[in-house]
């Protein structure tokens, strides 16, 4: 007999780990107090990435590049499987006339990570290539889809 599981929270999280457990064998139970994938999860702006990382710890980052690479694949899945598409694009991210300069050309360099320098509206901007973003609101319906039927292995 499957081990029962209940996951208290339909956001993101709890719908990502209950597909997860599902596959595994696992009889899950997602409980919200509200609507599944309504609250913050159908809020955010879905962008994949701190908005300033030269101000966070190194594994804040580490842990950014993961999500980038599973949500790319992720959306591959999804469009692959007949899903809502999320949207996933590269689109990268401008940061216009920042306070912190120095420390955005040295936090790149030390982590390996391209940043393009130059005049937007005569302001020096830097333009973070490779961040990406989402839309949360079809991720999220995508997952419901999944999370109910589970036609999808993550
Ligand atoms: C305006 C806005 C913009 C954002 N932009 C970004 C962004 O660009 N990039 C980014 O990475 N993050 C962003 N975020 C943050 C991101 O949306 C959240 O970190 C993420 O959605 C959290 O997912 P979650 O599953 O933990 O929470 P939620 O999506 O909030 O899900 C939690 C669920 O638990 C339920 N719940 C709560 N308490 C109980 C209870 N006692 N019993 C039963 N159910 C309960 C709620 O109803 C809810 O459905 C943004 C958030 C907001 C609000």
């Amino acid at each position: 007999m499957a081990v029962k599981a209940v996951i208290i929270g339909g956001g993101v999280v709890g719908c990502i780990t209950a597909i997860k457990l599902k596959e595994n064998g696992y009889d899950v139970t997602v409980v919200d107090k509200s609507v599944v994938g309504e609250e913050s999860s159908a809020a955010g702006a879905g962008i994949i990435f701190p908005l300033m990382p030269w101000n966070y710890e190194s594994r804040v980052f580490d842990l950014c590049l993961g999500a980038l690479s599973f949500y790319k694949n992720l959306s591959i899945k999804l469009i692959k499987a007949g899903f809502e598409d999320p949207e996933f694009i590269e689109s990268g991210m401008i940061c216009i006339d920042p306070s912190d300069k120095k420390k955005i050309v040295q936090w790149g360099k030390k982590n390996n990570f391209t940043i393009k320098e130059y005049l937007f509206n005569n302001r020096p901007s830097y333009e973070l290539a490779k961040v990406a973003q989402l839309i949360p609101t079809k991720l999220m319906k995508s997952l419901k889809h999944i999370y109910s039927s589970l036609a999808l292995s993550l």
